[in-house]
C-alpha cells in the first residue's frame, strides 16, 4: 500500500503455532473468544514485518525468527522480501521493536548479517546490558551481535526521529525497551506498534489480558491501554506484528473495550 509518498510492504515471517491460552492472562476468556471465532488451539500466529519504502531508504521493521524457530516455522521474510522485489542489500536500516527471537532474530544466519548493509536501531533498554558477555545471552540477543561487530549498531533512547516522517515511540513493558515506530508522509500516519498485542479476539476486547511474554505486565497492559485510547481517537492505521497477515486496520472504541477493524485489502492501480 502507499502511505502518502511512501509505499508500505508487509512482509510475512510466516506463522508459529502457539497454545495461547496456555500463555495467557485469562485461559478460559481465550479459549471462549477462539471458540467464538470458529479457532482451535494452537492457533497459527502470524509474524510480520514492514518494510518502508521512503524514496530515499529503504527500511524494514522486525526480521522474523530467522533459523531460531527452526525449519517449520518462521524464516520466511527474506524470500518474502525478494518475492516483493527487493533483495537484502537493498536494506538501508533496520529497525527492531524489541530483542526477541522472532523479531531479532532473522538478522543474522550462521553468525553472519542478514542485511549487510543496514545499521541496526533498538531502543538502548532492549541491549544495553546486554551487549557484555557471555554464556547466558539469548539465540535472539546474539543475533544482534554480527551488527556490533561491524560497527552498525545504533541504539537509541526512547522518543526520537530516526529519519524524516519514522519516529520511535517508547512503548515499555513486554521488553524493557519495546518500541513502537510511527510512520508519517503527507500527513497520513502508519503506527507499527510490534507486539502491543498478540492476540487480537481477546485483547482489544480488553486490554488488560496480558501474555507470559510480557517482562513487565503492569507495564505493558498500561501502555496497551495508552495507545489503543490514541489510535481509536486520532484513527491511526496500525500495523500489528502478531496480527493475522498482513496485520493492518484501524481500532474502534466500543462502550467497553475496544475493536480492531481490518484495513480492507486494495490490490493496487
Ligand atoms: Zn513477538
Amino acid at each position: 500500500m502507499m502511505l502518502g509518498d511512501y509505499e508500505i510492504t508487509v512482509l510475512s515471517d510466516g506463522t508459529a503455532p502457539r497454545d495461547l491460552a496456555e500463555i495467557m492472562s485469562a485461559p478460559q476468556t481465550v479459549r471462549q473468544a477462539l471458540a467464538r471465532a470458529h479457532q482451535t488451539l494452537p492457533i497459527d500466529l502470524s509474524i510480520n514485518a514492514f518494510l518502508v519504502n521512503t524514496g530515499a531508504r529503504l527500511i524494514l521493521v522486525d526480521t522474523g525468527a530467522g533459523a531460531l524457530f527452526g525449519p517449520d516455522s518462521g524464516g520466511r521474510l527474506v524470500a518474502n522480501l525478494r518475492a516483493a522485489g527487493y533483495r537484502p542489500e537493498q536494506v538501508d536500516a533496520v529497525l527492531l521493536t524489541h530483542i526477541h527471537s522472532d523479531h531479532s532474530g532473522g538478522l543474522s544466519l550462521g553468525g553472519q548479517r542478514v542485511f549487510p548493509h543496514a545499521p541496526v536501531y533498538v531502543d538502548k533498554h532492549d541491549c544495553g546490558s546486554r551487549l557484555g558477555t557471555a554464556a547466558d545471552r539469548k539465540p535472539s540477543q546474539a543475533a544482534i551481535d554480527p551488527y556490533a561487530a561491524a560497527d552498525a549498531l545504533r541504539p537509541f533512547d526512547g522518543a526520537v526521529e530516526l529519519f524524516p516522517g519514522i519516529r520511535s515511540m517508547p512503548a515499555y513493558g513486554h521488553t524493557p525497551g519495546h518500541s513502537a515506530y510511527m510512520v508519517e508522509s503527507r500527513g497520513r500516519r502508519l503506527l507499527l506498534w510490534g507486539d502491543t498485542v498478540h492476540l487480537a479476539d481477546v485483547q482489544f476486547a480488553d486490554p488488560a489480558i496480558s501474555i507470559d511474554y510480557d517482562d513487565d505486565r503492569r507495564a505493558a497492559v498500561a501502555w496497551r491501554e495508552t495507545i489503543l485510547a490514541e489510535a481509536a481517537a486520532r484513527g491511526y492505521l496500525v500495523g500489528g506484528a502478531h496480527i493475522s497477515f498482513p496485520g493492518l486496520g484501524h481500532v474502534r472504541a466500543d462502550a467497553k473495550g475496544y475493536s480492531w477493524i481490518v484495513l480492507p485489502y486494495n490490490a493496487g492501480p
